[in-house]
């Protein structure tokens, strides 16, 4: 594998502390913000990719209800992971990062192959994410303790998905870099 960048999905207020927030969340902050570190040193970039969505227009809301709403409080990322001056933040209306946003092309101006996917919820946005990666032509890695779900066997449903189906590397947070 070549150059990597790290991805992070939805680690957003309304997701950890907000109206779509579960227990399970909490257990991904610490091993994140580890490996963010990790990166930062080592000069791989980080690139958050956020949902920010049109309040009462986005159609995801007829599944989720409201939810990280452009401008609000709940559409910012959580304090323990706020972006740094040198990492990049892309917004996003759906699961997806890739889906009509300027990720793909920012990946290939970083010239990197590998991305590394991390953030909530690994059998939802991670995994679309990883979808539209894969159709593009990079790998994959998810670093296990960085994601997870609202019950267990989604979690689990979730990496084996994105393993079995786009060839990701399913690995631990030390393994990545
Ligand atoms: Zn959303």
């Amino acid at each position: 594998m070549g150059k990597k960048a790290i991805i992070v999905i939805d680690m957003l207020n309304d997701f950890v502390t907000g109206p779509i927030s579960t227990p399970r969340v909490n257990h991904i902050i610490e091993p994140t913000k580890k490996l963010f570190e990790m990166a930062r040193e080592q000069g791989v970039p980080v690139i958050y990719t956020n949902d920010c969505h049109t309040a009462e227009v986005d159609k995801e809301f007829k599944v989720w209800g409201p939810h990280a709403i452009e401008g609000t409080f709940g559409a910012e990322v959580i304090d323990e992971l706020k972006p740094q001056a040198c990492d990049y933040v892309i917004p996003k209306k759906t699961y997806s990062g890739f889906y009509c946003t300027t990720l793909e092309l920012l990946l290939r101006e970083l010239g990197v192959d590998t991305v590394v996917i991390t953030g909530w919820q690994a059998d939802c946005c991670c995994r679309h994410t990883s979808a539209d990666a894969f159709f593009r032509g990079f790998n994959i890695i998810v670093p296990k303790e960085t994601t997870d779900t609202t019950t267990e066997e989604g979690y689990i449903g979730g990496l084996e998905y994105i393993k079995n189906i786009y060839g990701g590397t399913i690995c631990s947070v030390d393994e990545v870099l």
